[in-house]
């Protein structure tokens, strides 16, 4: 089977990408090749990022690989936290520091619409693809829910009244910016070469 490396260290992105693409292809995580680093993202778009992170995995492992970044873009802040989503309140900022200082921004702000979006680049035999993914919804005023990560016990997707930390994985999965831009590179890897 082939093998394709998921250069990431966020476990329940690798669960995503086991269900998605499981049985197809052999994923293989960071920490199965025992890369701990953490590669800084230093680029201003979520693309650039996705990029940056597959090509340093590249270089290190010469294999096929793929890796993601995601942004949170809030309506009435343009566009934030964006490409800052996971250090929105600071460097080493926990999720929860960025669910507190976001509900903070909303406070009384009643344009609660916002959108995950997701960008993944592969590096296939050489060649550069990138796939998207976006899933539009609202934050709520209140943390709900426990499941998931980052924002998601405060952000409910567009048809739903449950947040992303209420709902059953496969829900969450099937719908979400990450599992549309898999469901791209999914199809994509399916084609015949
Ligand atoms: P990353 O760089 O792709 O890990 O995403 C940046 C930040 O966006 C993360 O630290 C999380 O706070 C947030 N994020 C990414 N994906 C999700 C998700 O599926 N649910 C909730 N928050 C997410």
């Amino acid at each position: 089977m082939t093998e394709i490396i998921f250069a990431t260290h966020n476990k329940h992105k690798i669960e995503e990408a086991y269900s998605k693409l499981q049985g197809k292809f052999k994923i293989i995580s960071l920490e199965e090749l025992n890369f701990f680093e953490e590669i800084e993202e230093t680029e201003l778009t979520i693309e650039g990022n996705a990029k940056l992170k597959a090509d340093y995995i590249y270089r290190k492992f010469h294999k096929n690989c793929f890796a993601d970044d995601t942004g949170l873009e809030v309506e009435a802040l343009d566009g934030a936290p964006g490409v800052f989503s996971s250090r929105y309140a600071g460097v080493n900022a926990t999720y929860n520091d960025n669910v507190v200082k976001l509900l903070g921004a909303l406070k009384n702000e009643k344009n609660r619409n916002a959108r995950f979006r997701t960008a993944i680049h592969l590096i296939l035999n050489g060649q550069h693809y990138c796939f998207n993914g976006i899933v539009n919804g609202k934050i709520i005023e209140i943390v709900k829910g426990t499941m998931g990560f980052g924002y998601d016990p405060i952000f409910v997707p567009e048809g739903y009244t449950e947040t992303f930390a209420e709902l059953p994985m496969e829900v969450k999965n099937r719908i979400s910016h990450r599992g549309k831009a898999l469901d791209k590179l999914s199809e994509f890897l399916m084609q015949p070469m």
